[in-house]
């Protein structure tokens, strides 16, 4: 009599992980979001405007959040920003974070009108300032500021 194949268990060998540790700061773009992260690498920042009330919103959706209509477009953004808020991040365990705190995760108004989620680069954390001017920049393809115009 054979014996049952073995289930896996707590006391089944772990296979080796990979090489590289898994990485929680990458978009994982989706059919809509693709063109977004697209143009991200080719250093260009897209927003979404509605041709129903006119209004720019981000992040992107397939529909107005301020009308509901689904005559929106993808649309180039100036680029150009304000800082709203930030925290400066100290103790971040998921990578690659860890290897960078501290850094400015940040809310920056686009001269556009929508508010983004993002970090500030290249910038000393005692010259941050509500309202100081910030300009897009892309780290591997996604979206950061760093102050000026
Ligand atoms: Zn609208």
């Amino acid at each position: 009599m054979t014996p049952p194949e073995r289930a896996a268990g707590p006391d089944r060998a772990v296979p080796p992980g990979p090489a590289v540790p898994p990485r929680f700061d990458l978009p994982e773009p989706d059919a809509f979001t693709r063109p977004y992260w697209e143009a991200a690498g080719e250093g260009r920042l897209l927003i979404r405007r509605c041709g129903g009330c006119g209004r720019a919103h981000h992040y992107p959706r397939e529909f107005c959040p301020y009308c509901w209509s689904e005559d929106v477009e993808w649309e180039r953004a100036s680029g150009r920003a304000t800082l709203y808020t930030w925290s400066v991040v100290h103790r971040n365990d998921l990578p690659p974070f860890g290897g960078r705190v501290p850094y400015v995760a940040a809310v920056v108004d686009l001269a556009e009108g929508p508010r983004m989620m993002t970090e500030v680069v290249e910038c000393a954390h005692g010259d941050l300032r509500i309202g100081m001017g910030l300009t897009v920049t892309f780290r591997e393809a996604v979206p950061v500021f760093r102050p000026g115009r």
